[in-house]
């Protein structure tokens, strides 16, 4: 397998999620091994992440990494085809609660030292300082693996090279500059032109400076980031590198989201026989309280609740919706924001035969959700990629989601014209954010769903869409080979069953307890 690369996470599936980041790098490590690149996973070793790898052996001692010694774990994600390295600190990752937040939803303090000490391990892998074999590119993913550039590039090192992909730029990792001292920064790094940003030290900014390559995840997001509007302040950083910055777009994993296949859903189905959504849409109905009614609309929204899902607008339709609506069902799963999950469970409480709340996370509703419902609503103030809309789409259930980034390149909108032709359209797009805006687009959802013959051809558009991992995956490998050019034929990072390779000597290897 060639060359080997070193995916550094804080979230991949099934090891931990909170959003689609996790979705985004298991997705594309599996598509990249099938593409015979030995992609192997780096991540902290959180309690669901050590309870869902396989195999796993202890591969090498990092002592003296910032808050703390550490080693690292080899073993296997997803039915044994993903290799991942565990990050093993119990003080910084082993807590109740999600890789970011405590049970209450509070921030952990040491946030910096967690995701530093993971960008340090990225450094010393990358380095040769452990057993495990060096990679030829070292692709770090979001604020909390960005620091891996910048330790790379402070150690002169010029090989492996390094690529950083930007799937949320309004998550940046800022801390105290006073923390450069305890997380390795040297003075040189600590300017303007360096980690500094607006007297905090950014995370993000570490990768968008030093990294060799830049990705985002579409390209409508790649020309929206280099505005004030997008750019959440890093504009003027991303403006320099605009060279260096691909847009790749992300795929979908069709061993996960595929109806005909997907073990989460009561019964199967496909674009080729539908008769098995009505089932799931009951049993959706009953999985969030809703009288059962196989011809009620059901408008579904499953999302982090908070102002980038335009969460706060939505809740403030449902009310006129069901007022113009007597029949239409709203079911809502999410978590977020304090003061939009209360709206809507006192709206549930007020309309508890139409509307149907479960605040929490929850991957088999998830999957019911998408399978169940007839529209889903995404509205977004930015969205870089933007799966869940998609998920829908393959599902059968159409979208209604804002035309920003990601959502404007993936899903072709329906005409807004009276009397419009489906022809290729998967969904319904829409611009503004002002309740009116979105209320529209609804209405125009419901309108069409009163047609069958039109929302059977927009629903037949959707679920026929191919979204598959593998053309961004090779757009990823020729990414690698323009930066590692002669990628020379060698072990594996990580091989199956013996542990990880180990050309210098071998470690103290002990099975887990
Ligand atoms: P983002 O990464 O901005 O949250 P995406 O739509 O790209 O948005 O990805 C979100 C992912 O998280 C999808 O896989 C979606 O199904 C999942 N998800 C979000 N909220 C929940 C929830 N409450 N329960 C289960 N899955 C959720």
């Amino acid at each position: 397998m060639l060359p080997r690369v070193l995916l550094v996470t804080s979230e991949a599936l099934p090891l931990a999620k909170t959003g689609g980041l996790a979705d985004a790098v298991s997705g594309l490590a599996r598509a990249l091994r099938d593409a015979s690149v030995d992609a192997t996973i780096l991540m902290p070793a959180y309690p669901s992440a050590l309870d869902a790898a396989i195999e796993l052996e202890m591969v090498a001692e990092l002592p003296g990494l910032v808050g703390g010694d550490a080693t690292v774990w080899a073993g296997w994600a997803a039915d044994a085809e993903i290799p991942v390295l565990l990050l093993r600190n119990d003080a910084l990752y082993m807590r109740p609660g999600n890789p970011y937040v405590d049970p209450d939803g509070r921030e952990f303090p040491d946030n910096a030292i967690r995701f530093a000490a993971l960008a340090q391990a990225a450094q010393r892998i990358s380095m040769g300082a452990t057993p495990i074999r060096v990679p030829h590119i070292v692709h770090a993913h979001d604020w909390h693996a960005a620091l891996t550039p910048l330790y790379l590039h402070a150690a002169g090192v010029k090989r492996p090279k390094t690529v950083l992909t930007i799937h949320n730029l309004a998550f940046q990792g800022n801390f105290p500059l006073s923390l450069a001292d305890e997380l390795g920064i040297p003075p040189a790094y600590r300017g303007s032109d360096g980690v500094e940003f607006w007297g905090q030290l950014n995370f993000m900014k570490a990768g968008l400076r030093y990294a060799d390559r830049l990705t985002t995840v579409s390209a409508t997001y790649a020309r929206e980031i280099l505005t004030p509007d997008f750019g959440n302040g890093l504009e003027g950083v991303l403006c320099q590198r605009t060279h260096e910055l691909k847009a790749i777009p992300n795929g979908i994993d069709a061993e996960i989201w595929d109806p005909s296949i997907d073990p989460f859903l009561p019964e199967h189905f496909s674009a080729l026989d539908m008769r098995g959504k009505v089932r799931n849409k009951l049993e959706m109905q009953r999985a969030f309280g809703l009288p059962t009614d196989p011809e009620a609309p059901v408008l579904a929204m499953g999302s982090r609740l908070t102002a980038q899902k335009m969460a706060d607008v939505a809740v403030e339709i449902f009310p006129r919706l069901l007022a113009a609506h007597p029949r239409l069902q709203v079911a809502v799963l999410g978590c977020g924001e304090r003061s939009v999950e209360e709206k809507l469970r006192a709206l549930a409480e007020q309309h508890p035969r139409n509307l149907g709340v479960h605040i929490g996370y929850d991957e088999r509703r998830g999957h019911l959700l998408h399978a169940g419902a007839d529209m889903l609503l995404h509205g977004s103030r930015f969205e870089p990629f933007g799966l869940t809309p998609l998920y829908s789409m393959l599902y059968g259930t159409v979208p209604i989601a804002s035309r920003v980034g990601g959502l404007a390149d993936s899903i072709t909108g329906l005409s807004s014209e009276p009397g419009a032709e489906v022809g290729a359209a998967t969904g319904i797009l829409f611009d503004g954010q002002t309740p009116d805006d979105m209320l529209r687009a609804v209405e125009h959802a419901l309108s069409i769903f009163a047609q069958p013959h039109k929302w059977t051809a927009l629903q037949k558009n959707g679920m026929t869409t191919h979204f598959g991992w593998e053309a961004p995956a090779a757009q990823y490998l020729n990414l690698y080979r323009s930066l590692a050019p002669v990628a020379p034929v060698g072990a594996p990072m990580v091989a199956r069953r013996s542990g990880v390779i180990a050309p210098q000597a071998a470690p103290d290897v002990r099975k887990r307890a």
